[in-house]
């Protein structure tokens, strides 16, 4: 299913531009249209779900698929060895811009502590 409104749903139908890494049928990967690090890049699945909190078990095995993306596109971009930080913003305190589930790959450089109040 998917959002009209939604700026990725867009992207994921091709009526809103993106250069897509990698997709398969479960999830895309594009860079961040404003990246925050050397490497931002964000991997959501191809359903639209507004977040983690509309998620549950029956989501099991596209979570686990998600991570697995996250995983491989950040070795791809040579991030194993220099690590880097998921980030899955989920609901008005944490920011959430988007309301399409997405995790954010970020690293190539040395990022600032994650635990700000
Ligand atoms: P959020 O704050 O919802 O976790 O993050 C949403 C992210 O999506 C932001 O980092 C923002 O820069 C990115 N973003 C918003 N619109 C677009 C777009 O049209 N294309 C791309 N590539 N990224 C977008
Ligand atoms: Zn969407």
């Amino acid at each position: 299913m998917k959002d009209p409104e939604c700026i990725f749903c867009k992207i994921l139908t091709g009526s809103a531009p993106a250069k897509i890494l990698y997709q398969d049928d479960l999830v895309t990967v594009f860079p961040d249209r404003l990246p925050r690090a050397k490497v931002h890049l964000l991997v959501i699945p191809n359903e639209h779900i507004p977040s983690l909190a509309e998620v549950d078990e029956t989501h099991s095995e596209l979570l686990a698929h998600i991570l697995l993306v996250c995983k491989r596109m950040a070795e791809e971009k040579g991030l194993e060895q220099s690590g880097y930080r998921l980030v899955a913003n989920t609901g008005p305190d944490s920011g959430q811009i988007v309301p399409h589930l997405h995790f954010h790959i970020l690293g190539g450089q040395r990022l600032l502590p994650v635990f700000f109040r």
